[in-house]
């Protein structure tokens, strides 16, 4: 499993939370919040180290943590790197 933050992304389907606030109090890096709405949600999506206990154990199933697609590192890398070589 990938511990490395910013390479989550975290989905809460707000029709099926209840506002129990499991992952709110549990989640390790105070990723998310429950908003005015009694709702969870996301403040802090960069922070997420992919543990995925919002994900288990949200009783209603509402949260989705998703890695996101390698291509962005790989883009980043490619910036910061050197440029790429003539093919021969
Ligand atoms: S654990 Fe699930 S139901 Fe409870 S607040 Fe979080 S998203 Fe909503
Ligand atoms: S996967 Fe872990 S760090 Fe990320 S939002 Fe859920 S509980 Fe927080």
């Amino acid at each position: 499993m990938t511990k490395k933050k910013e390479l989550t992304e975290v989905f809460i389907y707000p029709d099926w939370c209840k506002g129990c606030g499991i992952c709110v109090a549990f989640c390790p890096s105070q990723v998310l919040e429950l908003g005015p709405d009694g709702k969870a949600r996301v403040i802090k999506g960069k922070e997420c180290v992919n543990c995925g206990f919002c994900e288990y154990h949200c009783p209603d199933f509402a949260i989705v943590v998703k890695t996101k697609p390698l291509l962005k590192n790989y883009a980043n890398h490619a910036q910061q790197g050197q440029k790429a070589q003539p093919q021969k």
